[in-house]
């Protein structure tokens, strides 16, 4: 059922739980806000569960639970607990922004959730206002050392790089890892319906890549990728946490995709990129037996592209904003 035409087997599912967020990021919420989904035409508890366990059944072994912001979400620490103990899976992971993850985070630890990403663009906090349009960087950053201390290793940072916006910072970022678990994973700003992409603001990874080894003449030591592993990893010589990039636009990894995409009001994307989408939860609402389900699932794989189109034609596509999509 999650093996597209290209042999391509789909083990890692990622949740969108809310399509909201306390934070209003330049590159992900357009300007004038996104409609919201009325809250009854969103997923419960429930209905997540019963899709979680069938892909689960069906092969998936990772989840990833993200939004919006996945921490407004009342239910996060039973979703957690509910899907870590599902036979088959083996990861639980949660992308958020940290702004109130402290509060929740040693019951998420103690419900299983044992992968961590936190979305931080810049370590200066007056920026950090210009970039969220909201206060809060120390929180966030006090999220990340309540992280480390709780054993969490590594911590993932995630940063859009912005030209002209945060890109002085890469080094500052890397230095980072000097010390502490932690992974900084340097995304490739994407366009997205609203967020005024431009490939002129995009920092490519090649250029990434030479504005971090200028500054470490000891270079960056490859680090051995998993499958399915969206990042190229390195580490610089003797420290301790590690340095990525997400290359979606100037290297894309489609080809060993192996992700698909739940997002809030049940609609599944199989591809990040792509406007196709089938809606579960409407099927789920019509009464549709688990084998009904699996057949629609199945026909959305079916249908999934070898790759995307490239960045020009992602721009110019119809897509989500990212705020609903959950990254
Ligand atoms: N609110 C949570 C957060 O910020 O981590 C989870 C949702 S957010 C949409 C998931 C990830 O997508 C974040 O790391 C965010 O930085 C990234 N993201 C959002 N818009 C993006 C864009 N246009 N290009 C690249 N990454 C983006
Ligand atoms: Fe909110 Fe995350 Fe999007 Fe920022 S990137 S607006 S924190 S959903």
């Amino acid at each position: 059922m999650l093996t597209d035409t290209f042999g391509r087997m789909h083990t890692y599912l990622r949740i969108s739980l809310t399509e909201r967020c306390n934070l209003r990021c330049l590159y992900c919420m357009p300007e004038e806000g996104v409609d919201l989904t009325p809250n009854e035409d969103l997923m419960t508890t429930d209905e997540i569960m019963r899709l979680a366990e069938l892909f689960a059944a069906a092969g998936v072994r990772k989840v990833r639970l993200t939004g919006g912001e996945p921490t407004l979400r009342r239910d996060l620490v039973e979703l957690t607990a509910g899907i870590r103990a599902l036979p088959g899976v083996q990861a639980v992971g949660l992308t958020t922004n940290g702004l109130t993850l402290s509060r929740k985070l040693a019951a998420l630890h103690a419900a299983g959730l044992n992968l961590l990403n936190i979305s931080v663009d810049t370590l200066r906090s007056d920026r950090f206002e210009s970039m969220t349009r909201r206060r809060g960087h120390e929180r966030v950053m006090g999220a990340i050392r309540h992280a480390v201390d709780l054993g969490y290793d590594p911590v993932k940072v995630n940063v859009v790089v912005m030209r002209g916006v945060n890109d002085d910072e890469l080094c500052d970022f890397v230095e980072l890892t000097r010390d502490a678990p932690l992974n900084v994973r340097f995304i490739e700003y994407m366009p997205f319906d609203g967020n005024v992409w431009s490939d002129s603001k995009m920092v490519p990874y090649a250029e990434m890549m030479a504005a971090v080894q200028q500054q470490y003449p000891q270079g960056l030591e490859r680090c051995l990728d998993p499958r399915g592993e969206v990042a190229k990893n390195f580490r610089v010589p003797g420290f301790k946490g590690s340095v990525s990039f997400i290359t979606s636009m100037t290297k894309a990894f489609c080809a060993d995709c192996n992700r698909l995409r739940l997002m809030a009001d049940g609609n599944l994307k199989v591809c990040l990129f792509g406007a196709n989408e089938v809606s579960l939860r409407d099927a789920m609402r019509e009464g549709a037996s688990q084998d009904d389900l699996r057949a629609i699932i199945s026909a959305a794989v079916d249908r999934k592209k070898a790759a995307h189109a490239g960045m020009f034609e992602i721009a110019k596509t119809r897509n989500r904003a990212m705020i609903k999509i959950g990254g």
